[in-house]
């Protein structure tokens, strides 16, 4: 087969045509052209969330968690304690590179099926008054579950705690307004759903907080306030950048622009999280999370009861058939995940549900119901 496999997982995912030609050229990290692009990108994530008057952009090489980590450095002091509303992997991910970095780290569990309680929240902020900082998973990728980011953004600001968000899966896709929603820090990548390539992360940081960063980092490479004072003065990364990165995300927040925005890309992700929960119901699938707590990014499906089943084989026959599944992220229950987002459209999840079917046939499983 010489198509592209399409991605049906979170990142990294299909990416156009476009996006990847825009890697076939060599870029000199110190060069005015190169410059100009990570000028020009810098400005057009601020305005993806109306922060130009509220927040900075800094960019960072590395996958999504590298940027995580760092903005928990940047932010948080040695002496800082941070609580982890937990429903999920990245959740927990946060919750251990928060406390390998020696900072206080108090998880708030959380049902892994709903969103993390606001309630239960402003209950753990009240019965420990160290806590400095909330770090927030907006979409836990490891379910799909949407959490309610307004909500603890305006509890965080009415208690005077820092707020340090997740926004991996999200960001670009459901609406996120800095005018209205109040973030000492965002984290998003390239990879997601911009429909870049991975390779680099964002930090979105509140200009209020931006000085104060100064001197809390142990990591020099992971060091926000310095990559931004450093990229302000000179128009450069600190560091080598990952050039080809860089121009294929300025590539791909072009065609977003043109594509209508964040309003627009949730209207095709959401049509596609659609055409595939209806198409795999259809064959007695059931997903893992009622459609009201499902954001329209990933969807975790339980695995089909029949003895038969077997994850590997599945997903070997989706994969002859041209699709890429994700394996499920739960401790308890077996389950298997697919993803909503990339260059992918209504076709290409109807064709993705039909390999489910010729895959579930070949397997010689009747349907995909549950055990329960
Ligand atoms: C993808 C993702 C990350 C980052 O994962 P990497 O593998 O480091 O790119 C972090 N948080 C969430 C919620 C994600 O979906």
């Amino acid at each position: 087969m010489d198509r592209d496999r399409i991605l049906l997982t979170p990142g990294p995912l299909t990416t156009t045509l476009r996006t990847k030609l825009a890697m076939l050229k060599d870029w000199g990290s110190w060069d005015a052209d190169f410059i100009a692009v990570t000028t020009g990108l810098r400005q057009s994530l601020l305005d993806i969330v109306h922060g130009h008057d509220t927040h900075v952009l800094v960019p960072l090489q590395g996958s999504g968690t590298f940027s995580v980590e760092a903005a928990v450095a940047t932010l948080v002091p040695k002496t800082g304690h941070v609580l982890v509303p937990d429903n999920g992997a990245y959740c927990k991910r946060a919750g251990k590179l928060s406390q390998m970095m020696g900072r206080k780290a108090t998880m708030l569990p959380c049902p892994e099926e709903a969103p993390i309680s606001v309630a239960a929240v402003e209950a753990a902020l009240q019965a420990d008054a160290s806590i400095t900082h909330v770090i927030l998973i907006h979409c836990e990728t490891g379910t799909g579950v949407e959490n309610p980011l307004a909500e603890v953004a305006a509890l965080c600001e009415r208690h005077g705690k820092g707020l340090i968000v997740d926004a991996m899966s999200s960001f670009a896709a459901l609406p996120i307004d800095a005018r209205r929603v109040r973030f000492d820090a965002l984290v998003a990548a390239s990879g997601k759903c911009l429909e870049g390539v991975p390779g680099m992360g964002f930090v979105f940081i509140r200009k209020a907080v931006l000085d104060g960063c100064a001197g809390n980092s142990q990591s020099l490479a992971m060091d926000l306030h310095d990559q931004h004072v450093y990229m302000d003065k000179t128009g450069q990364w600190r560091f080598t950048p990952p050039t080809h990165v860089v121009v294929a995300l300025a590539e791909a927040v072009k065609q977003f622009v043109e594509q209508g925005g964040q309003s627009a890309r949730l209207a095709r992700y959401a049509d596609n999280c659609r055409t595939l929960v209806d198409g795999m119901a259809a064959m007695g699938f059931r997903p893992l999370l009622k459609p009201e707590v499902q954001a329209p990014i990933i969807v975790t499906f339980h695995a089909p009861a029949h003895p038969d089943y077997d994850f590997k084989r599945f997903y070997a026959g989706a994969k002859q058939r041209g699709f890429i599944l994700y394996p499920g992220k739960l401790t308890q229950i077996e389950t298997f995940r697919v993803g909503c987002i990339g260059a992918i459209g209504r076709n290409e999840m109807a064709q993705a549900v039909q390999a489910v079917a010729d895959t579930l046939k070949e397997m010689g499983i009747a349907d995909g119901t549950p055990a329960l």
